[in-house]
């Protein structure tokens, strides 16, 4: 569905506001891309909502006139998420980004769908607080709930999924329910909160959120390992977490991307297989203490030089070229599209996929970097290539199916951040098996005429 007609667009406008409505087509281009390589049908309009209230009645009037309707937060997925596959309404949520409250004394905050993280953060830092799930790209905390984002802190922190209290939602048919509670913990029925995570807008739009917060630390350390071989660092990986120093980044890099980051951003990192930690402590001694046991438990694992004691301005620097990697590849690649494998599997397992991946990438010979939130057993591979040769982008595809197939038997899964999107929907048979029927029943009986955010996690 790519136009609306006159009456539509009458009515869509009389909902909103003559300028929070638009059938522009430089408007409807925009959203129609994310990150990734995916392009979407033409929207035949975008429409930005302010309350609860007007997404209550576009959703209600969508149902009626049976018009597809995709979610939009800051369009950073990188798996087509809020690429609009049928057309219709784009619903842009950005314009309801108003922060409700702070309330230290409870550790929570309440929010708009599309306040940004770094404005959250911003805000509780006032108070002493953040909210730490960190993808890196400032996303909108509407779309961090949809795809259940995480980051380079998961590994101490948690998920976007272990921050949401409660959520205010509209339904398909334009009802709007409220899901959990304020209280920090709860046994009263089905978990409604968790069901609405991770659904990517198929299930409706989510119009406030209530997150937890946390303390933020009072010192941090930064370390940089590097090996010989990359697999010997993501051995170390297991080895650091079950000795119980509780790292707050552990990232795993490749010389490949090492180069790229040094040449970018005149840096000089060695260019060998790494680890880039950081520690969070209530004392520099006890993080020096920390940061003398890892570097005893990385020798033991091969490492052939530890960092420490990195100053703040390079620590920033350090995770800035880290959270901006991908598009640093991006920018060594220009004119090429990226395919990102975000496979997770248990940590036991997390040296043989490094290998196995590696290995994949090299058989096919295509242009790719693995590395990954190795902390998490989150491992990403960022294939570089163009969709209109199709031999190249076969190649690809072949690779990101071994890795996620092997991660599967591994007890892995497809994705362990990024959502499924377009991209991994026909890894979901493989990975859930009979519980894709079932989430196939609850998407028909919340969404009947299929309308929420169409062709997204189902084929
Ligand atoms: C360079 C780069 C690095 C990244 N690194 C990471 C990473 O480390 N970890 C990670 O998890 N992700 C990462 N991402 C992916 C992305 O930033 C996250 O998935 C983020 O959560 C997307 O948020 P967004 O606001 O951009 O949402 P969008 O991309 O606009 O939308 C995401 C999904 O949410 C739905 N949606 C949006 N708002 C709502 C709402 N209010 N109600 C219901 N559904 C809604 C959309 O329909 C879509 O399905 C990265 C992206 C980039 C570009």
């Amino acid at each position: 569905m790519e136009t609306f007609s006159q009456a539509q667009v009458k009515a869509l406008t009389a909902m909103t506001a003559v300028d929070r409505f638009s059938t522009g087509q430089s408007n409807r281009e925009l959203h129609r891309r994310d990150f990734s390589h995916h392009v979407g049908q033409m929207p035949a309009g975008i429409i930005w909502p302010v309350d609860t209230g007007e997404v209550s009645q576009i959703l209600a009037w969508c149902y009626d006139e049976e018009v597809p309707v995709t979610p939009w937060g800051a369009g950073t997925s990188i798996e087509g998420n809020p690429v609009p596959t049928q057309g219709g309404l784009v619903m842009d949520l950005t314009r309801m980004d108003r922060i409700l409250s702070v309330r230290p004394e409870d550790l929570q905050a309440d929010v708009q769908p599309g306040v940004l993280r770094k404005s959250l953060n911003r805000e509780a830092g006032r108070h002493g607080l953040f909210f730490p799930p960190d993808p890196g790209a400032d996303a909108t905390i509407g779309g961090m709930i949809a795809n259940n984002a995480s980051g380079v802190r998961t590994v101490k922190y948690g998920a976007t999924r272990d921050y949401v209290y409660r959520l205010k939602v509209v339904l398909p048919r334009g009802n709007v329910i409220q899901t959990g509670s304020l209280a920090y913990k709860s046994s009263s029925g089905y978990d409604l909160t968790r069901l609405f995570v991770g659904t990517e807008g198929t299930l409706g739009v989510v119009t406030e959120a209530t997150l937890k917060l946390t303390g933020l630390p009072s010192n941090y350390l930064a370390a940089t390992v590097t090996f010989n071989q990359l697999e010997d660092a993501s051995r170390a990986v297991a080895v650091l977490i079950g000795a119980g120093l509780e790292p707050a980044a552990l990232e795993l890099l490749p010389p490949q991307l090492i180069r790229l980051i040094n040449q970018e951003r005149k840096m000089d990192l060695t260019e060998a297989p790494s680890l880039f930690c950081e520690f969070h402590g209530i004392s520099e001694s006890t993080l020096s203490e920390t940061a003398g046991l890892a570097r005893e438990l990385c020798e033991e694992c091969g490492a052939t030089g530890f960092k420490s004691g990195i100053s703040t301005a390079d620590r920033k620097q350090l995770w800035q070229a880290r959270h901006e990697a991908a598009e640093t590849i991006q920018r060594a690649h220009p004119g090429k599209k990226n395919m990102i494998v975000d496979a997770a599997v248990p940590l036991s397992s997390y040296s043989e996929m490094v290998v196995f991946s590696q290995a994949a990438v090299d058989d096919e010979k295509v242009s790719g970097y693995v590395f990954g939130h190795a902390g998490d057993g989150n491992l990403h591979v960022m294939m570089m290539g163009d969709p209109e040769d199709k031999t190249e982008w076969f190649k690809l595809e072949s690779v990101n199916h071994r890795i996620v197939t092997r991660a599967v038997e591994l007890g892995g899964t497809c994705t362990g951040e990024h959502g499924i999107g377009i991209g991994k929907r026909r890894f979901m048979e493989l990975e859930h098996g009979d519980s894709y029927g079932l989430m196939k029943q609850i998407k028909e009986m919340i969404d009947p005429k299929g309308l929420m955010n169409p062709g997204k996690i189902f084929l």
